[in-house]
């Protein structure tokens, strides 16, 4: 469905940047390390167009970093990583700035801008980035906050709002760029219990439109329900991986029974 305002954009949004079944994320033989740290060791993974991929795993089974690598907030050692068929190039500037366009990403802490109002965090990076036109910025602002239920936000200021509801503008802050991907690392671990469900089901509703999700959650029911497919992260390595009901309810391998069953 449409998320703007314009056709013109409609139709942006619209367009794939790589052929119908191509992988937005290609990952191959990515190792990465911290000093003599081996993080990850070995990570060969694709997200398709529209995929759903859900990563869990140990907290230190390198979860984060593997995210960080995709969006550029860490340099590897060895492999090759594309988002949307290009390839992530560490000493081409231009390249860098390209790839974080393409990528959305959300972490635990919503980093909202304290002194800018909700509507002033959404419209920030498209004006400064993509040179949106003040009109057509607010416009699509207005309808992505009304997207993640949150129309009647747009002037208010981040510390009015509950934690659930600025982790919502995050992701609509997010979208406003119109990433190929977008990268989730246990958005949902900082709030109140009671303010799990909002979030969720606002990813859930982007899942339903179509967009590519890779997402760090410890939300295993909600990984189950909406995940197309879930990675066992394992010291460093992708262990196991599978469909949801494969993985939650068939594990193959002992590390990854014993991380189920560490859970409840
Ligand atoms: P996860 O997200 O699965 O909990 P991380 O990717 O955060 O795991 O961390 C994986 C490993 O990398 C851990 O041993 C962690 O201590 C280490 N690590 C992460 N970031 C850094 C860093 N900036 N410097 C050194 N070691 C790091
Ligand atoms: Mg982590």
């Amino acid at each position: 469905p449409a998320v703007t305002d314009t056709p013109a954009e409609d139709a942006a949004l619209a367009t794939p940047h790589t052929e119908v079944g191509a992988p937005i994320v290609r990952i191959t033989a990515l190792r990465k390390s911290f000093g003599a740290h081996e993080v990850l060791k070995g990570i060969d993974l694709d997200v398709m167009r529209g995929e759903v991929v859900a990563v869990i795993g140990k907290s230190g089974s390198g979860k984060s970093t593997l995210l960080r690598c995709i969006n550029g907030l860490e340099v590897f050692q060895e492999g090759s990583l594309t988002v949307d068929g290009k390839p992530l190039l560490h000493d081409s500037a231009q390249a860098m700035r390209e790839l974080r366009q393409r990528v959305g990403m959300i972490f635990q802490s919503f980093n909202l801008f304290p002194h800018l109002t909700v509507g002033g965090n959404v419209m920030l990076a498209p004006r400064l980035v993509k040179k949106r036109k003040p009109v057509e910025n607010e416009a699509r602002a207005r309808a992505l906050l009304a997207r993640v239920g949150l129309a009647e936000k747009f002037d208010a200021m981040p510390d009015q709002l509950s934690g659930g509801q600025q982790q919502r503008v995050a992701i609509a802050r997010a979208l406003a760029m119109d990433p190929a991907v977008m990268l989730c690392d246990e958005i949902t671990s900082a709030l109140d219990p009671e303010l799990v469900g909002e979030v969720l089901r606002v990813v859930e509703s982007l899942a339903d439109e179509g967009m590519t999700l890779l997402m760090v959650t410890h939300e295993m029911g909600f990984a189950r329900k909406v995940a197309d497919r879930v990675i066992f992260m394992h010291q460093g390595r992708v262990h196991e991986s599978g469909p949801p009901d494969a993985i939650f309810g068939a594990p193959q391998t002992a590390e990854l029974k014993q991380f189920l069953s560490s859970l409840h």
